[in-house]
This record gives structure tokens, sequence and C-alpha cells, in this order.
């Protein structure tokens, strides 16, 4: 069989029947109390040179989305700074570790950044840690539908961090990363299906990730005579600790079933999306513009 089909069939074999078994943590959520265990594309990435000499900063590169992204980025030639909270500490190293292993550099740089401080001192410490920056992964990220849906059930604690997290944070870090990214950089924004079928249980969070592609459009008209391309990944449904760590179980069991696909995606098929909008060859003329990788959902 051949490497694609291989990938293919890994990918598909993990929830082939939709959802998943019931489970809980509390945020932020680890990789290893997941049952199963996501997919990020460790048995099955090849890269092929795509991002050879890169530096990249992944926020949320701990796990998820980001740690695929951070090894497939890893397998294409780039070396990677990981940004992550404190307490996911053991998810940043198993991270690193598929990092350095691909031969390339890895960097951890730990922090909250709800805060703006935090969100500079990440980056500052990224770019002494890589020697520079050409890429950037805005892609930490929060939510919270665990209480009552629609608007009584929003809790100040939890759309402040929502707020902060998913939008603040982005314009801090991107201010910060900004001077550092020469011509032929990349800022790549991860987005939701959210932005386009708004769930009521998530009204806080759809919100933020549609002003993200608002922010992804403007920024790409600001950036772009300085030769910076701004794009984003729209997610669907993607089994990640996020799920486990915000959503009531009864949502966990049945998570990603109601998509065209009829399963929730994995981590691993999520990154190459990514490869695509950070190279400087393949996406040389993209800019401004939502990959959606939904299980079929609409991102228009
Ligand atoms: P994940 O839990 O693996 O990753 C989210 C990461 O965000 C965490 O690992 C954490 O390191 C980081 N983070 C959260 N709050 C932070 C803070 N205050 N400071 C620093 N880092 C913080 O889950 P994921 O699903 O891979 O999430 C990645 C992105 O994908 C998020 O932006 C999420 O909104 C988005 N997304 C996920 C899905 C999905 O179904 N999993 C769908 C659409 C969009
Ligand atoms: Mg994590």
């Amino acid at each position: 069989m051949s490497e694609i089909a291989d990938h293919a069939e890994a990918l598909v074999r993990h929830d082939a029947k939709g959802g998943f078994p019931p489970q809980q943590q509390e945020p932020p959520g680890l990789t290893s109390a997941m049952d199963p265990v996501p997919d990020h594309g460790e048995d099955t990435y090849v890269g092929h040179g795509k991002l050879e000499g890169r530096k990249a900063l992944i926020t949320g590169g701990d796990s998820g989305i980001g740690r695929a992204v951070a090894i497939a980025f890893a397998r294409e030639g780039a070396d990677v700074a990981i940004s992550y909270l404190p307490e996911e500490q053991s998810d940043a190293e198993d991270t690193l570790g598929w990092v350095r292993r691909a031969g390339r550099n890895g960097v951890l740089v730990p922090g909250d950044l709800v805060e703006r401080d935090t969100c500079q001192q990440v980056v500052a410490d990224a770019v002494e840690g890589l020697g520079g920056l050409d890429i950037l992964v805005n892609n930490a990220g929060y939510h919270w539908d665990r209480g009552p849906s629609g608007i009584e059930g929003l809790e100040p604690e939890h759309v402040e961090r929502v707020l902060r997290t998913n939008l603040h944070a982005v314009i801090w870090i991107t201010q910060a990363a900004e001077p550092h990214l020469a011509p032929g950089s990349s800022i790549i924004m991860t987005t939701s299906i959210q932005a386009y079928d708004p769930s009521p249980s998530l009204l806080d969070y759809a919100a933020t990730k549609a002003a993200l592609n608002n922010l992804t459009v403007n920024l790409a008209a600001s950036l772009g005579p300085k030769g910076i391309r701004v794009n984003a990944v729209a997610p669907g449904p993607i089994w990640t600790p996020l799920q486990p760590a915000t959503r009531g179980t009864d949502k966990i069991e049945t998570f990603g079933a109601d998509t065209p696909l009829g399963r929730a995606g994995q981590p691993g098929e999520v990154a190459p999306a990514y490869v695509f909008l950070a190279s400087p060859s393949d996406a040389s003329y993209v800019s401004g513009t939502v990959i959606g990788v939904t299980g079929g959902g609409a991102v228009f």
C-alpha cells in the first residue's frame, strides 16, 4: 500500500464509528489521560523539506492540533518553539521530543497568555531560543461548554478567559512578533467552524473565532506590503484535550458524529493545512484566506 493510503487508513481507523468513550478532565487537559490518545501523525507524517531552515512559534504547541503542527513542521525542516501553560509541562516535553527526533531545534516557552506581558515574554524567548522567527502559529485557545446553553449560561470567569486567550493574546503575540518577521514570513491563526456555524453553547467562543477571521483579513492587508502573509485554518471537531477538559461527557460520546464525514478528525489530519500556509513556495500568493478542515462543514 502507498504511503498516502497508509496515512489515510491510520487516521480513519481511530474513530470510524464516530463518538468517544465518556471521559472528563479539568482544563487545560492532558494528552495521556485521553481515551483514545489522539493521533498527531507520529507514525505517519512524512516531510519533504517544505520548511527547511524556517523558525516557528506555535502557541498551544504542547498538545492537540499544535502538537501535530509541531511534528509536521519539524519533519519539514523547521525549528519550533512551543508555547503552553506551565501545568502542561509533560505534554510540552513529549512534543519537544518529537521535534528533536526529527533532527530540529526545539524550544519550550511556557507562560499564561492571558497577560500581555507574558505574550511579549513568550515571543522574546522564542526569538532568542530559535535565533529568529518567520512563522507564527496563533493556536492557543479555550472554551467552556459545561454550563446551561446560551446567553444565560455565560459566567464572567469563563468569558474573560475565552476573550483574553482567543483574541487578546493573538493581538499581543502578533504585535510582539511582527518586528521580527522578514518578507516571506507567515502568520497562521486557528479559527473554527464555530465562526460560520456557531453553537448556542459556545456563544463567546464562536464570537472570538469570527473575530479572528476578521483579524486575518485585516492583518493580511496591512502586513502584505511587508511581504508577510496572514491566513487561518478553521478546524471542525478534532479529538484533542480541549474537548474532555471543557465539555460534558454527553457531548464527548457523540463528538464529531454529526459532521458529513460522520466522525471527529484527528490532529494529524489538520496539520497539512498549516504546512501549506507556512510554506514560502507552495503558498507564496496565498494571504487573507481561511482553509477549512471540518469533515464537511462549510466555511463560507
Ligand atoms: P488543546 O487543548 O490541545 O490545545 C489548546 C492549547 O491552548 C493548550 O494546549 C494550551 O497550551 C493552550 N492555551 C490555552 N489557554 C492558554 C493560556 N491562557 N496561555 C497559554 N496557552 C494556553 O486543544 P486543540 O483543540 O488542539 O486547540 C487548538 C486550537 O484549535 C484552539 O484555538 C481551538 O480553539 C482550536 N479549535 C479546536 C477544535 C477542536 O475541535 N479541537 C475545533 C476548532 C478549533
Ligand atoms: Mg495542551
